[in-house]
């Protein structure tokens, strides 16, 4: 019996991920379903290349090219016809690779139709971790991270004993502009910005990797995920991205989980969590060749981290308005009206407000995603370019 995945996202960074695995391994995977949001002519292309029988577009996807569906397929369309096919299709996996909040209710509508998540979104743990959790063992289902950090993590802690675990450390590549001087923040553009030196990622993630708002919300998702207060989860830059994370024992020795920067190998552990791993789904490592790097984030250069520490360790709705207004900062980066430094500047304004009521519903969770959004757009005005 082959395992039937679904793939949210598909035409993204990690859906391709996915595909690559799966292909490569098809005597035991077969995919059922995709959804796509914005490269018709990726979608195009997958399924002229795989046999998939349900497919789910986005509204803004088929204003951008034809998409040619075989006869066989069924298609679902726009948001309403993406929770349908979760709750219809027969899947015994989804792997959620959307990003951002939009990612959120695919998650909990997997949930409910008692699906297990190969998680990539990190976005549904930032915002909504008390209520994912809750529902997935309602529901008796099981979450695998699809983080590469996240999955390296939960590798160690299965392999050694929770209570003994001092800490969990996080390793950072450090972005395009780990050694950038300060003063030159300000004019950091667009292109220099989503040019991430290791790994190959779509704007928005990119964007989050030169500010290292991504290894905040990485923090936010380790704390929710594993259990562990933002006090015991540590930060380290390392350039390579060779070491996708460690733990720090109490006995004060460390584990370190290795290997060659490439987001199949997390996403394949995930989907295939029972099964025996593949032997080629990473190239070896060469220690020949190799050489490891280490240094602790530069706080002051780098503020949307420690604003994201800070988040995690606070009660209440922090973390969703961090996340709402880093991701209405960014887009307004992308598009060029705002500087790069801007983006923490407007975070740290919205984080002013008082965010510390919890939000327990879904409704809820997304009305404060939507007054801290409204806010930082309001607050984003006051930091336009002039052209
Ligand atoms: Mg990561």
């Amino acid at each position: 019996m082959r395992r039937k995945v679904m793939i949210l996202g598909c035409t993204g960074s990690i859906g391709s991920s996915a595909l690559k695995g799966i292909q490569a391994d098809p005597d035991r995977f077969e995919i059922v379903a995709i959804s796509g949001h914005r490269n018709a002519q990726k979608i195009t292309k997958i399924l002229s290349a795989f046999p998939i029988p349900n497919v789910c577009l986005s509204d803004e996807i088929e204003a951008n090219g034809t998409i040619d569906i075989p006869s066989t397929t069924t298609i679902y369309k726009g948001r309403r016809g993406l929770l349908e096919m979760i709750a219809a299709v027969d899947a015994d996996i989804v792997l959620n690779g959307i990003i951002g909040s939009a990612g959120l209710e695919p998650t909990i509508a997997c949930l409910h139709a008692k699906k297990d998540v190969a998680l990539a979104n990190k976005e549904s743990l930032v915002m909504a971790g008390n209520l994912v959790l809750e529902l997935a063992k309602a529901n008796g289902v099981s979450l695998y991270p699809v983080d590469s950090e996240h999955a390296a993590i939960e590798a160690l802690i299965r392999a050694h004993t929770k209570t003994a675990i001092e800490s969990l450390i996080l390793t950072a590549s450090g972005g395009p502009f780990r050694n950038l001087e300060k003063d030159k923040f300000t004019s950091i553009t667009v292109e220099q910005a989503i040019a991430h030196p290791t790994w190959n990622m779509g704007p928005k993630i990119s964007v989050d990797s030169a500010t290292l708002a991504n290894k905040g919300l990485e923090v936010i998702e380790a704390a929710v995920l594993f259990g562990f207060e933002s006090s015991r989860i540590e930060v380290v830059i390392h350039p390579q991205s060779i070491v996708h994370s460690m733990i720090r024992m109490r006995d004060g020795s460390l584990y370190a989980q290795l290997s060659k920067p490439d987001m199949v190998h997390p996403i394949m552990q995930a989907l295939g969590h029972d099964m025996p791993v593949m032997p080629d789904v990473v190239t070896a490592l060469d220690f020949s060749r190799l050489s490891l790097e280490f240094s602790l984030p530069d706080f002051e250069r780098f503020p949307m981290l420690s604003m994201a520490k800070t988040c995690a360790s606070y009660l209440g709705a922090y973390p969703i308005a961090f996340n709402a207004a880093n991701e209405v900062a960014v887009q307004l980066f992308v598009e060029k009206k705002i500087s790069f430094t801007s983006i923490s500047e407007i975070v740290r304004q919205v984080l002013t407000y008082d965010w510390s009521r919890p939000a327990i519903s879904l409704e809820h969770i997304l009305e404060i995603d939507a007054m801290a959004r409204s806010k930082s757009k309001f607050l984003a005005q006051g930091y336009r370019i002039q052209t």
